[in-house]
């Protein structure tokens, strides 16, 4: 009849016992709100038949809560001086386990298989190191193995980027690089209260659930990237012009680039910001016919 790992007054007990500093370099802030919590497992929609992967348990707030629910959490730490604290603080549970390893490092697919959950739901819940949101989260979406839903929190402002419209300030080739692939929604934003110690900026659990169809009408998603990687390189000129810099700047470029956008209907002084993803789907596949 412990108290949540979470509840402030166990969090403090913790650090106390341990004499536990967290390492601002490894991205370490500790959530301390209850309710937060549940709002994270509520938007995982978590069975008793499905498999959690987590990344940084910290000293295990998170880590309890989906264990309470799934049939199995594997958790990923890099901090080895957390390991012992963890198999304390999570003691009362028999099915978590936890490895003191760089997620980057770990080939999942390969996890996946060695740990005989192929044929599971797997889905991946965390409260992510922020310094490598980025790094992390498109690996996730790009393995080979498809995870059936991702809940991160991580920092506002990436979030933001992630959920943008066309139109907005946000949006850019992170937005597409995610929505060509995944759904994408905010469930709740997140203060920087609920945290310690407390982070310097406020965060967003986001939840992103495969497509049906990635990539829907990509001809080739490797220049369909390149294209909009030039798109947006430099946000404040011309779609024609970041698009000039990367064909080069002669006039058979020019040419390219005016007849693809009267094919694709795009004004001659758009910009990428402005763009939904169905209008870079066909202008890369329209630009690949003339460029290659
Ligand atoms: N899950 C805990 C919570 O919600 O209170 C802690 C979250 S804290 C924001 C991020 C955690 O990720 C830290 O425990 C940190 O040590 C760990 N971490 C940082 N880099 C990592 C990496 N490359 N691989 C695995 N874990 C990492």
């Amino acid at each position: 009849n412990r108290l949540s790992i979470s509840d402030p007054i166990r969090t403090n007990d913790i650090l106390r016992k341990y004499k536990l500093r967290a390492k601002k370099s490894l991205g370490q802030n500790f959530l301390t709100s209850e309710k937060v919590l549940d709002d994270i497992v509520d938007a995982s929609q978590l069975k008793q038949d499905e498999i959690a992967i987590e990344i940084g348990p910290g000293i295990g707030a998170l880590t309890e809560k989906l264990a309470q629910v799934a049939e199995k959490v594997f958790s990923f730490e890099i901090d080895e001086s957390l390991m012992p604290i963890l198999a304390d603080t999570l003691s009362d549970y028999d099915n978590i386990e936890v490895f003191n390893q760089d997620i980057l490092k770990v080939d999942l697919d390969q996890f996946v298989k060695d740990h005989g959950i192929e044929g599971k739901t797997i889905k991946v819940v965390a409260n992510l190191p922020y310094y490598i949101t980025t790094p992390i989260m498109l690996n996730l979406i790009n393995s080979d193995y498809p995870f059936q839903s991702l809940v991160l929190m991580m920092q506002k402002e990436v979030a933001e980027r992630i959920t943008a419209t066309p139109g907005h300030r946000q949006y850019g080739s992170l937005t597409i690089g995610v929505q060509t692939l995944m759904e994408t929604e905010i469930a709740r934003i997140v203060g920087k209260n609920s945290f310690v110690p407390r982070p310097k900026v406020d965060s967003a659990v986001v939840v992103l659930k495969r497509l049906d169809k990635p990539y829907q009408g990509i001809n080739d998603p490797k220049f369909f990237n390149t294209v909009i990687r030039s798109s947006f390189a430099q946000k404040r000129k011309s779609l024609t012009n970041n698009l000039l810099n990367w064909l080069g700047k002669t006039d058979e470029s020019r040419e390219n680039i005016k007849a693809v956008f009267e094919k694709c209907d795009i004004a001659d002084n758009a910009r990428a910001e402005q763009l939904p993803i169905e209008k870079f789907t066909k202008l890369a596949n329209e630009l690949q016919q003339l460029v290659s």
